[in-house]
């Protein structure tokens, strides 16, 4: 019996309604870990090239990994990896919540899913089974309300249910995957790839947790978590959520706002953080098992905005898409927004970027309210915001345009294309590359397009040195260089971060800077609970191998350098506040994405070499691609 993981991934075929278990060896578990690595190689291995992201062939994995469920925080995640109808190419997005954990106890460590379904079904894992069921009573519900049916047709209320919502019904393209109706795998479009294959929901309940290897060692790992987590960078994290940070970024010149053509925000303090625990909030929640409590619990009873608590509440980067980014302050509109993305099944960033990007088509005269079915799409203006939301969820009216996405939209309408701020359609979430340089080389090269968790932003190089010397960074850079030190600092990262979708830790509780949890302590974690002899640089190696793994997947669409770009708008210099006039340098970003292409092993086209894959145990990857 293994120890941390159970051994068994489920197969999932839609179109024959087979289900079949497949029991990997331990090697494979060594060699992927889970979440993101291991996802991305059933993609590889079960989706052919060309695949239409929303066609039957599309194959959407759902993985835990090795750590998932024990008792400590940070490990109840789970990453879903498709092909993307956003980016054309692979997608890839994480969530916490309370369903990875129990994914786990009820006895599976992932799920592969295939085809498509005559009629809607979801799928029940308990104990151990697996069943199909019938979903036509679920179709078209909003999460809460579906969670609430399930819980109540399979007698029990402590089912835990990942769910695409109605706007993926009605083929939104960045439908999310929500569970606990509040918890997202938001980006790329993951919900509405589930929704294709008819597939409403992934309902899960168990009392199985795969064995530890090192109890006593879990527990010293968890206790040390508890002794310093006063003291630590993520105790004001647990006070003020994500939302925290909105001060800081806005005093830094790094709040995108109206549409990235500003840093800075005159609304910034009216929906921070503190503001948001002043007014409208009802409490904290959590993921399983952590102690951080991060997450945002709000109500509004009265007023044009009510919000309903079963729906959390806003994160950093709902409050900017839907707050800066739209040149709007008040608090109780976004929460509302953030309301209708959860209940629709929405990723709120490309939600508000591409709302943000229409209210500045519309300011510049470029969209009428003829266009927009008479909303007044102005900045600031909060009961266009919401009621555009609305719109694009039900995918009605000038909704069905934005529910495209806005690089989709603008080509649609033919307008406003030098305004769109997203990678391979992805819409830009809102950390700012003129402020933190490295971010405009990881937004252009990251495979799923512009991603604000793939490697570790550039503060944090100067003020973690520790940490930072464990992955061997020693020579801290300025912010806003893109030298060759930082494109190192840059990949070392993204390999640590990328190791941690794949081992399946929350980004929050373990890192390589600011976070509870140090690299050697991630270590330890998977020591402790699966017994292996891990070390730093074989975990180092699990990040690289997914990496690759991803962009292995995008170049066998044929796809390479050509669409690692940043967007125009990034080039323009930033009006007001602190990074007034500061602009990134297309030349630099293009010498940083070379260099960075040759330290990772790619040729001049971005594409992994055969040397490099082979290096990384993936040969069967290289012949996948014919190199
Ligand atoms: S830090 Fe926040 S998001 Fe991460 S596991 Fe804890 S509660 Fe969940």
């Amino acid at each position: 019996m293994p120890c941390g993981y159970h051994g068994k991934i489920l197969h999932v075929n839609l179109t024959t309604g087979k289900l079949e278990l497949e029991e990997p060896d331990e090697t494979f578990y060594r060699k992927y870990m889970g979440g993101s690595a291991m996802a991305a190689y059933y993609l590889l291995k079960q989706t052919p090239p060309g695949a239409d992201p929303l066609g039957p062939e599309n194959t959407l994995s759902l993985m835990t990994g090795v750590v998932t469920g024990a008792p400590f925080s940070g490990q109840s995640r789970v990453t879903a990896v498709a092909k993307s109808p956003v980016t054309g190419l692979v997608g890839d997005s994480q969530a916490g919540g309370f369903w990875p954990a129990e994914l786990k106890a009820a006895g599976f460590d992932g799920i592969v899913i295939y085809g498509k379904s005559g009629r809607p079904v979801y799928l029940w894992l308990h104990d151990g089974e697996a069943e199909l069921r019938d979903a036509a009573h679920l179709w078209g519900h909003f999460t809460a309300d579906v969670e609430d049916v399930i819980r109540e047709e399979l007698s029990d209320r402590r089912i835990q249910v990942l769910q695409c919502g109605p706007a993926a019904e009605k083929g939104v393209r960045f439908g999310a995957l929500i569970n606990n109706a509040s918890r997202a795998n938001g980006r790329t479009g993951m919900g509405t790839v589930m929704a294709s294959k008819n597939l409403k929901a992934v309902a899960v309940r168990g009392h199985n947790r795969p064995e530890l290897a090192d109890p006593e060692a879990v527990k010293a790992l968890a206790k040390w978590g508890v002794d310093h987590f006063e003291g630590s960078n993520v105790y004001g994290l647990g006070l003020l959520g994500t939302a925290g940070v909105v001060s800081s970024q806005d005093k830094n010149g790094g709040l995108p706002t109206r549409n990235w053509a500003s840093g800075t925000f005159e609304g910034a303090e009216a929906i921070s953080g503190q503001r948001m625990a002043d007014t409208i909030l009802k409490e904290r929640d959590t993921c399983f098992g952590c102690l951080i409590r991060c997450k945002r619990v709000v109500e509004v009873t009265e007023g044009p905005f009510p919000v309903d608590p079963r729906y959390g509440g806003p994160e950093y980067e709902t409050i900017s898409t839907m707050g800066s980014y739209c040149g709007l302050s008040d608090l109780v509109a976004i929460a509302r927004a953030n309301q209708l993305c959860n209940m629709y099944g929405m990723d709120t960033i490309s939600c508000g970027a591409t709302i943000a990007w229409a209210m500045d088509c519309f300011e510049r005269g470029l969209l009428t309210l003829e266009d927009t079915g008479g909303i007044e799409l102005r900045f600031g203006n909060a009961g266009a915001l919401v009621q555009m939301v609305e719109r694009i969820g039900k995918r009605e009216g000038f909704g069905r345009v934005l529910g495209e996405g806005s690089a989709r939209a603008a080509e649609t309408l033919g307008v406003g294309r030098d305004l769109v701020v997203a990678v391979k359609n992805h819409e830009l979430p809102a950390h700012m590359p003129q402020v933190k340089r490295s971010l405009a080389l990881i937004y252009a090269v990251n495979p799923f397009g512009a991603d604000h968790m793939s490697h570790e932003h550039d503060p944090s190089y100067k003020w973690y040195p520790e940490r930072m010397a464990e992955l061997g960074l020693l020579d801290p850079q300025p912010l806003q260089v893109l030298n060759a030190e930082k494109v190192r600092y840059a990949l070392y990262t993204q390999y640590l971060c990328s190791c941690l979708d794949s081992v399946s830790l929350c980004q929050f509780v373990f890192g390589p800077a600011w976070q509870l949890y140090g690299p050697s302590q991630l270590v330890e974690a998977v020591r402790a609970v699966t017994g292996w002899n891990a070390s730093l640089w074989e975990l180092m190696k699990v990040g690289e191998r997914r990496l690759n793994l991803l962009r292995a997947f995008n170049a066998r669409e044929g796809s390479g350098a050509e669409v690692d770009t940043v967007p125009p708008k990034l080039l323009i210099p930033l009006q007001g506040g602190k990074s007034d006039g500061v602009a990134v340098a297309a030349e630099e970003v293009e010498a940083a994405k070379a260099l960075y292409y040759r330290m990772a092993g790619w040729d001049e086209n971005g594409r992994p070499t055969r040397a490099k894959l082979e290096e990384l145990a993936l040969g069967w990857v290289a012949d996948e691609l014919a190199l």
